[in-house]
C-alpha cells in the first residue's frame, strides 16, 4: 500500500469526468488499497479516485459504530444512486477544499448500487452521517464540490470539530 498525494480543488482531476471501471484488475484493488491508507493517513471519512488523480468511479467511506470504537470501510465501485429520500442541512468539510466549509442539503436516505472489490453487485442502504458522505463522494465523482452545493460556506476554523471527506 502507498499513500497518495490529495489534490485541492483548483486541480482540474476533481473537475472531469470520471469513468466506469470496466474491469477489476490490480491496478483497482491497489487503488482501493491506497485510498484506504490515505483516507486514514488524512483523518477522513471518505474518499473518491479522482481526488488522488485518478479518473475512475471509484470511492472508499469510513463508518464508525455507534460506540465510536469499531469501524467498517466501504469500497464501491461504479456507485450509482437509486433512490433518494428526505432532505436534510448538514455541515461538510472536504479533504480537497482545506479553507472551506459548507452547509449543504443532503438527502436523509438513499439507496446505491455499485460493485465491491470481487466485482459482485450490492445494494447499500445508507442514513445519515453515511448518507452524506456517500453523496459528497458520488458528487466529487461527477466533478462536484462542496463550494457548488453549499448555502453557506464556512470557514473551517469557526467549527470545533469536522469531519472531512
Ligand atoms: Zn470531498
Amino acid at each position: 500500500m502507498a499513500l497518495r498525494q490529495i489534490l485541492n480543488d483548483n486541480h482540474p482531476a476533481l473537475r472531469n469526468p470520471t469513468n466506469e471501471v470496466k474491469k477489476i484488475n490490480k491496478g483497482v484493488l491497489r487503488l482501493l488499497d491506497d485510498m484506504i491508507e490515505t483516507m486514514h493517513e488524512a483523518k477522513g471519512v471518505g474518499l473518491a479516485a479522482n481526488q488522488v488523480g485518478v479518473p475512475k468511479r471509484i470511492l472508499v467511506a469510513l463508518v464508525m459504530s455507534e460506540d465510536g470504537e469499531a469501524e467498517k470501510i466501504i469500497e464501491l465501485i461504479n456507485p450509482v444512486c437509486e433512490g433518494a429520500e428526505g432532505e436534510e442541512l448538514g455541515i461538510e468539510g472536504c479533504l480537497s477544499v482545506p479553507d472551506q466549509c459548507g452547509e449543504i442539503p443532503r438527502a436523509t436516505k438513499i439507496t446505491v448500487r455499485a460493485l465491491n472489490r470481487e466485482g459482485r453487485e450490492v445494494f447499500l442502504e445508507a442514513e445519515g452521517l453515511l448518507a452524506r458522505i456517500l453523496q459528497h463522494e458520488m458528487d466529487h465523482l461527477d466533478g462536484i464540490l462542496i463550494t457548488d452545493k453549499a448555502v453557506r460556506l464556512i470557514d473551517p476554523e469557526e467549527l470545533q470539530s469536522e469531519e472531512k471527506s
